[in-house]
């Protein structure tokens, strides 16, 4: 199917692009690597009067790191972190995340930043952003907000963020000591969306759990905080009893539906199981990762 009639602009600055959803935000999509946009279009799912192109906006392709935080722009493509090999030795759930999304072509061209907005409950980077306590700056004609990851995720395929809005910037804060991380995905064949997946990151205070976070993907109308889990994890020691209950607990935060890959109770379950896993991966690499 060919899409709906649109315009089409493709702004060579941040300030352009911010002038024209300042004019036109109500009617327009934002456009970056186009891999869940060009689909809906297609499928006449959304039909927007005009596209802003941002991607020849470069200044928003770069990682770096800011006010002890570590900054991806908005069109920092899953490749991209793919291959960072500094992100591999300090943060590496975000390699491991970022191979596990799609096939190589989706990932040569569709951004973090643009999947999070995008806000699909089945995408992997909501449930990363929640487990490593992102935030999201979001930039408009009138200036900057930052969203945290937590309250970004409004319902399925929607967002905190306002019709003239751009999101510029993913933040992730950078911790100084052992910390370690691990994304967990169940899919049916290679390149799928997920059927269950689970997004650890540990932080340590000699051998206890400082701050454990747990995102959960595909259980839920939004990626999901395993807030309840979190809590049980921090200040203790990862022992087998309270990674356990912390698989139960998180299991207990899924509100997954029966569907053709498998059943709301299995669903839950590898949740719980999943949970576990990621978290032994977590504590391993704990002892070898420092930021
Ligand atoms: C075959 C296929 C398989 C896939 N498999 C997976 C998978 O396994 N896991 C997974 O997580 N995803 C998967 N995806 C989805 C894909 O990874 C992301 O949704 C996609 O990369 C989104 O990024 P994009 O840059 O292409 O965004 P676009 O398609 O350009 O935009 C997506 C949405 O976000 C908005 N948007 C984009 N950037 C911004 C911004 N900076 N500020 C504000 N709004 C913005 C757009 O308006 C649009 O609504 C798959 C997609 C395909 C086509």
């Amino acid at each position: 199917m060919f899409p709906a009639a649109f315009d089409y602009q493709a702004p060579g600055t941040l300030a352009e692009a911010l002038g024209v959803l300042k004019q036109r935000g109500d009617e327009a999509k934002v456009m970056a690597g186009g891999q869940s946009l060009i689909p809906l279009l297609k499928l006449r799912f959304a039909q927007p009067a005009l596209v802003v192109d941002i991607a020849r906006l470069p200044a928003l392709g770069k990682v770096g790191r800011q006010d002890g935080h570590l900054t991806i722009g908005a069109l920092v493509r899953h490749v991209d972190i793919e291959r960072d090999r500094e992100l591999a030795r300090s943060l590496p759930i975000l390699p491991e995340a970022a191979h596990w999304i799609a096939d190589p072509l989706v990932r040569n061209r569709g951004t973090l930043a643009g999947s999070v907005c995008h806000a699909d409950p089945s995408g992997d980077w909501g449930a990363v952003l929640l487990a490593l306590n992102a935030e999201l700056v979001a930039t408009s004609a009138g200036g900057q907000r930052t969203i945290p990851a937590g309250s970004f995720f409004t319902g399925p395929y929607t967002t905190a963020l306002k019709p003239d809005e751009i999101v510029t910037e993913v933040r992730i804060p950078v911790v100084s000591g052992a910390s370690g991380g691990s994304y967990q995905k169940l899919e049916r064949k290679v390149g799928d969306f997920a059927t269950v997946a689970v997004a650890v990151q540990v932080e340590m205070n000699g051998s206890k759990i400082a701050r454990a976070g747990i995102g959960l993907t595909a259980v839920g109308p939004t990626n999901i905080k395993a807030v309840a889990a979190e809590k049980a994890l921090a200040g203790h020691e990862p022992t087998s009893e309270v990674i356990a209950e912390a698989g139960r607990l998180a299991a207990g935060a899924a509100e997954p539906k029966d569907d053709i890959r498998g059943s709301a109770a299995y669903k839950k379950d590898v949740v719980r199981v999943f949970v576990q896993r990621g978290l032994h991966a977590a504590l391993a690499r704990a002892k070898e990762v420092r930021s």
